[in-house]
């Protein structure tokens, strides 16, 4: 498999130069030169085949000669250790957990793959390495906990100040090569610092840069295993509607390559908070990023999610093509909170603030009875506890494991403001 950058001036890169990369030379993201379309054989066999056999038939094609296949299947292996329990919320709704590792969000998935990936291709290219990560708290949570102590490999991790819960913010706790900044600004702005230290060649011939967020190939493709675990549990007649809450916009697209690939998915949803740009879009064809605004579902406080041009490329930008086969659903605070304390009164299953908006968002797009939603939880509630206590009251088993992080001892993060040439100095030194 080669790879593109969607900014159309790069050379084509195999998967290992891809990943070791991070983005292509011209700055733009990497994209699958052609996207394999799994038949029915494959997607027959879903309910019988186990996950590692499933996640390397589909990772395969992807991957090419990078990595041969005993290898790829113990990178599986490791990587989809924890269970992703398809559960029942109603007759009409179904979640899928996706915090059942280490560090409680989806981001184990992806950070672990891509570093295990990077591992494999360091140790016959002898580089050094230094990730930088623009996070709202899990991708740095889980890219700290998958890189510490790992060889030749430095991750600064960069976080918007005021924005974080406490055990988020307790997660992101510095070591030997990691170290973590914590930046007077939006998530916006700490991704676009990133953005401008990628595009400055001198720091990046020094220090060699890569990222480990979905801009990276090896952490974004791997997402699209989990619906192909979600499908495998799936026994209702109809396919799902599936609603994703949406930031960056790695995880839905990921989705979508999964339905190219003809996953049998009925429609994903970009489930969103009032930072949404797509509901717009959507319906005028006019993409325009604002000012970011504060919500309960931080992750998704994003104003101009760079995964978008992907999501257009898997619709080869055809406009009404991507009408028909995604929406997005907009999901304000307010609804978010009555959410939780309605489905956990009526339902006794306990959202957290992104799963929440994402089970809003389903509300309005499930039409008939005959209509099935599934939603992705995307992180555990006790990583939004403050949230949780205000819409249901305190829940004292959530209680015990956020004062156990709260207690444990973590070294402060360095502060910076907002400003390029004060990052430049500090990774330059
Ligand atoms: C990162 C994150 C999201 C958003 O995922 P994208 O791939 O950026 O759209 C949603 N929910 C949680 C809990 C997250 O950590």
């Amino acid at each position: 498999m080669l790879y593109y950058s969607l900014n159309n001036a790069a050379p084509l890169a195999n998967f290992k130069e891809a990943t070791i990369a991070g983005f292509a030379p011209d700055n733009g993201l990497y994209f699958p030169s052609v996207i394999p379309k799994f038949g029915s054989g494959l997607m027959g066999a879903l309910p019988f085949i186990d996950k590692v056999t499933l996640g390397v038939e589909v990772m395969k094609p992807f991957v090419g000669n990078s990595i041969p296949e005993d290898i790829l299947t113990d990178i599986i292996t490791e990587t989809a250790h924890f269970d992703f329990p398809l559960k029942k919320i109603n007759d009409l709704v179904y979640v899928l957990e996706l915090y059942h590792g280490p560090t409680l969000s989806f981001k184990d998935i992806g950070t672990l793959f891509m570093r295990k990936c990077l591992s494999y291709f360091l140790s016959s290219a002898q580089k050094k390495m230094v990730v930088l990560v623009a996070t709202s708290g899990n991708t740095g949570a889980s890219t700290i906990q998958r890189f510490k102590g790992i060889k030749d490999i430095e991750v600064v991790v960069l976080y918007p100040a005021n924005h974080l819960s406490k055990f988020q913010e307790k997660q992101l706790n510095p070591a030997d090569n990691i170290k973590v900044l914590k930046i007077a600004g939006s998530l916006d702005d700490c991704q676009q610092l990133v953005n401008k230290a990628f595009a400055d060649k001198q720091l990046n011939e020094k220090l060699h840069l890569n990222t480990a967020n979905s801009i990276n190939i090896a952490s974004w493709l791997p997402q699209q295993l989990y619906y192909y675990y979600a499908m495998q549990q799936w026994t209702e007649k109809a396919k799902p509607i599936v609603a994703v809450p949406s930031g960056n916009f790695g995880n839905i697209s990921a989705g979508i390559l999964a339905t190219v690939s003809r996953l049998p998915i009925n429609r994903l949803v970009a489930a969103c908070n009032t930072n949404d740009i797509l509901t717009n879009y959507l319906k005028k064809g006019i993409y325009e990023p604002s000012i970011v605004k504060p919500t309960l579902s931080n992750a998704l406080d994003v104003s101009n999610p760079y995964n978008f041009e992907r999501v257009q490329a898997l619709y080869n930008k055809d406009f009404d093509l991507i009408k028909r086969r995604i929406s997005s659903v907009k999901v304000d605070d307010k609804q978010t909170l009555a959410t939780i304390k309605n489905v956990y009164e009526k339902h006794g299953y306990l959202l957290d603030p992104h799963a929440a908006v994402a089970y809003a968002a389903l509300q309005v797009e499930i039409k008939s009875k005959q209509q099935r939603g599934m939603l992705l939880a995307t992180a555990h509630p006790v990583k939004r506890l403050e949230t949780i206590n205000n819409a249901v009251g305190k829940i004292d088993t959530l209680s015990e494991i956020h004062n156990d992080m709260l207690s444990a001892k973590t070294t402060k993060p360095i502060e910076m403001n907002a400003d390029y040439q004060t990052l430049k100095s500090y990774l330059m030194a």
